[in-house]
């Protein structure tokens, strides 16, 4: 399949040309602002990735669309001016109107009791929606076995896969796809630009096309609905940086 890579010379046309637009950037954060950790709590951006972020917020409209709960991404992206921040896959936002928390409490009981008990494993309980991380577990398959038999039974859940980890949203609850065409409506802007590395993110996206909606997968593995891709996480520096210059050249500022 086509690897456009987006910083490569012959792509930075079509950088610039959504640069120079009514634009707003998201980015997921786990995988594509910050690292993939050993534990998700251990998920930091590098120091240069929080200033070029920043300086990337004071110029675009600029969201954070991340699978974590609300409260943990506000933490995490704390001093740095994004504008928006969504947690839950696209469902936690402020104002956000949900009825799917007692269904996420159904699956994890649910799963508490399917589930053997495994070193590592962790049951990771949110608002709205349930993340299932098995990176520290030896057996990865007899894991991936038990749980794919276990959420079998979950008629109303969704599920998709990450970075080590199952993650299960409602199929009537929002996901990033969703998010990320209400942040650009919000924003009253017409183009967006949207990086993310796993299978959460093919919503977002699948979310425009072409003209409007500039995605790129992280990381070169895989199919993928995302037009261009960064090579590896350690990209995205530049990535913003090239953010950053295009418009500062074109003299277009974010009005807040
Ligand atoms: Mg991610």
């Amino acid at each position: 399949m086509p690897r456009r890579l987006i910083l490569a010379s012959r792509h930075t046309a079509a950088l610039a040309q959504f640069a120079a637009s009514n634009v707003l950037v998201a980015f997921d954060y786990d995988g594509t602002l910050a690292p993939i950790a050993p534990t998700p709590p251990a998920a930091r951006m590098r120091p240069s990735t929080r200033r070029l972020l920043a300086a990337v917020a004071r110029l675009y409209p600029c969201v954070v669309l991340s699978g974590r709960a609300l409260d943990d991404l506000t933490r995490r992206l704390r001093g740095v001016p994004v504008w928006h921040l969504v947690g839950d896959h696209g469902s936690e936002y402020p104002g956000a109107l949900s009825d799917t928390a007692p269904h996420v409490r159904e699956w994890v009981a649910h799963l508490n009791q399917q589930l053997p008990p495994v070193p590592g494993l962790m049951i990771e309980q949110k608002r709205h929606s349930v993340t299932i991380h098995y990176r520290r577990v030896r057996d990865k398959e007899r894991v991936l076995a038990a749980l794919a038999d276990a959420v079998r039974n979950l008629h109303d859940a969704r599920v998709i896969g990450g970075a080590q980890a199952v993650n299960l949203i409602h199929f009537s609850g929002p996901n990033k796809g969703i998010a990320l065409q209400r942040a650009r409506r919000v924003f009253a802007c017409d183009t967006a630009i949207y990086a993310g590395d796993d299978e959460t993110d093919e919503d977002a996206f699948q979310s425009g096309g072409p003209e409007e909606l500039l995605s790129i997968k992280v990381g070169t593995q895989g199919t993928s609905a995302a037009r261009y891709r960064l090579r590896s996480q350690a990209e995205i520096d530049a990535l913003l940086r090239m953010l950053v210059d295009l418009r500062r050249v074109s003299g277009r500022a974010a009005i807040r």
